[in-house]
């Protein structure tokens, strides 16, 4: 998320390159072509719904997030849209982002009705499912009023149109369109449906009378995903409207040098642009519009190959600071903001769909186990903004009454749907991508698939297969990319003859009978993620974990006084010694602790640091990268 003062400057840099692009001749829009072709999906997820979690690491996160959202107070989240509709409020609102002098309140409580409507499908929760019920009737009674729905007045919107500061007024309007599109899609609240299309339709109002040029530079202000959830609208609706509208959002400042295979994005701010490219995706989905696509597609491969760390996020600064590759530099306290490794999890969950590519596969369990699963505090369900990546740094976490950052409210949603993702399918089949306990239900095809399993700290998963009559079905296994030796794969206790790539799938192609199991075991081993621009700076890993060594408590925990977003830049690092190993072989300098798993040690240093799964870090400094030379 763009910060408010601290951020003018870019956006005057941004300003500036906006007056500067050559606007005349803007593309033919994309919506208004014919579609060449329906898009044929190879893989489709499966709703929500029908995963659920089982016990383990990630059923437990969402349980500690459903504690944080149901202890929120309805009264203080919906003050400040009260107030603005001239409804009474004597609640006490909440400070932070959400603070009734904050231009950006309100944002949070988009992404809230999102979380509750992903929760609510995630658990089969009722209690939460009401909640999200009671948050949708009260908004629809502030926008009742005069059609517009917003914690700001209408004023603060209208300032992009007279080219007078604010922050970022339709990245808070996405994200109570997106919240009610969740409520409507995931809930079947047909009321959440109608306050998004008033919404829609107040859009569609707003940017009518605003010419082309004077909207692309509009657009140089963040405004989430309007494109996206727009679109989404007139899926849902059926009113091709709001595609006209939608496209008012396409940025071509930013899409054009993507569609050329262009990598234009060093000095952009990263999590103002990846909804950007997720609205391109969804037009290609909807009229199969090929530029969409090939922006998409460039922009994935791109990112998650050339701009991403070992954990899978991205960013420094909350932009790119550096060009394509040049990462070694960008290490700092406020690295990967989690508002980017949620929007490229989004991204590359649409990408999957469209190639059932294992490598896509591949990232997303990087991202979700290294780069998401750690931002939420087990303690008490707080989340953070960024995950400092310089050595000697902490995570900080918001406190109940303050923060509600950006990407505390994407952070809500993240840790309220771990059951997406794991299963994709297609007609012949399932695609198994992610290693986590739970149970899929494809009622389409009369199957229940249950997975076993403690991975990461088990190497095996079994999946049983329920089922009333014998039935055909492939069931492919992900390889991943960095299994060590040779997987095995057993069915019904016999193994079966197959020697799988990595990053590919085993697929099992047969009739399947009712408590047909498999059992598939993936060896982990120490490998090390360096960075591309300086092979000696290197990140541990086990299997797909990131391995984080330990160095002491952290010097403050967030108290009672508004926490920052970062660990204070004044605050310096502990320094961390280069690691002097007496071969390139990581092995040479870290150890297994005997009889612990997942549990590490470096070796034969002057002082040695326990190292533990990057992920179940928190309340310690910590080093993710490091300097690595050898010895003599
Ligand atoms: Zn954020």
């Amino acid at each position: 998320m763009t910060d408010q003062p601290s951020r003018r400057e870019f956006v005057g840099v941004v300003a500036a390159a906006a007056a500067l692009a050559a606007l005349p001749g803007l593309p033919r829009p994309a919506w208004a072509m014919p579609a060449r072709r329906r898009v044929a999906f190879a893989a489709k997820p499966f709703d929500l719904h029908r995963v659920r979690l089982l016990p383990g690491i990630f059923r437990d996160d969402v349980e500690v997030n459903r504690r944080y959202m149901m202890a929120l107070d309805p009264d203080r989240l919906l003050h400040s849209f009260r107030i603005t509709a001239g409804l009474p409020s004597t609640a006490e609102p909440y400070y932070g982002w959400e603070a009734p002098n904050n231009e950006l309140r309100g944002h949070f409580v988009g992404h809230y009705l999102s979380g509750c409507a992903l929760l609510a499908a995630q658990l089969g929760d009722g209690a939460v499912k009401a909640r999200g019920a009671l948050m949708v009737a009260e908004l629809a009674a502030c926008q009742a009023a005069s059609g517009y729905l917003s914690a700001f007045p209408v004023e603060l919107v209208d300032r992009l149109k007279a080219r007078r500061g604010v922050w970022a007024p339709f990245y808070t309007i996405h994200k109570i369109l997106a919240g009610m599109l969740d409520c409507h899609a995931l809930s079947g609240n047909a009321q959440a449906l109608e306050v998004a299309r008033g919404i829609g339709r107040w859009t569609r109002d707003w940017v009518a009378p605003v010419d082309d040029v004077s909207m692309q530079r509009i657009l140089n202000t963040e405004f989430g995903g309007m494109g996206e959830s727009l679109r989404q609208l007139s899926v849902v609706t059926g009113d091709a409207s709001f595609l006209d509208v939608a496209h008012r959002f396409d940025h071509e400042r930013v899409l054009a040098p993507l569609a050329e295979g262009r990598d234009a994005l060093k000095g952009v701010h990263a999590n103002t642009t990846i909804p950007k490219i997720i609205a391109a995706a969804r037009l290609y989905e909807i009229n199969g519009d090929q530029r969409s696509h090939d922006i998409a597609n460039y922009f994935w491969h791109e990112i998650t190959s050339k701009r991403c760390f070992a954990t899978g996020g991205s960013s420094s600064g909350e932009g790119w600071p550096s060009e394509a590759g040049m990462l070694a530099k960008e290490l700092a306290p406020d690295t990967e903001e989690s508002c980017v490794t949620y929007n490229m999890l989004k991204l590359t969950r649409q990408l999957f769909s469209w190639t059932a590519d294992p490598t896509m596969a591949d990232y997303y369990e990087r991202a979700l186990f290294n780069g998401m699963l750690g931002t939420q505090h087990p303690a008490d369900g707080e989340k953070i903004y960024y995950t400092p990546l310089q050595s000697g740094y902490w995570r900080m976490f918001g406190t109940p009454d303050h923060g509600f950052w950006c990407c505390h409210g994407s952070g809500v949603e993240s840790h309220s749907k771990f059951g997406d993702s794991i299963y994709f399918h297609d007609d012949d089949g399932v695609y198994v991508n992610l290693f986590v306990a739970s149970e899929l239900d494809w009622a389409d095809k009369g199957v229940t698939m249950v997975q076993d399993t403690t991975f990461p700290t088990s190497d095996t998963t079994r999946i049983t297969v329920r089922m009333a009559k014998p039935t055909r079905l492939k069931l492919r296994l992900r390889i991943p990319y960095w299994v060590a030796g040779a997987p095995t794969a057993k069915v019904n206790g016999k193994r079966i003859a197959t020697t799988p790539a990595p990053s590919s799938y085993l697929v099992i192609d047969r009739v399947w009978r009712d408590g047909d199991h498999v059992e598939l075991t993936l060896p982990m081993a120490l490998h090390v993620h360096p960075m591309p621009d300086d092979p000696t700076l290197q990140a541990v890993m086990y299997g797909p974990l990131v391995l984080a060594g330990k160095l002491a408590p952290e010097p403050t925990r967030a108290g009672p006084t508004p926490p920052r977003m970062s660990p204070d830049f004044t605050v310096p690092p502990l320094p961390v010694a280069a690691i002097v190993a007496p071969s390139i072989d990581v092995t040479s300098w870290v150890k297994p602790v005997r009889g612990k798993m997942l549990e590490f040690t470096t070796v034969g240093q002057a002082n040695n640091f326990a190292m533990a799964p990057f992920h179940a870090v928190f309340d310690e400094r910590y080093v993710v990268y490091w300097k690595v030379g050898r010895a003599g």
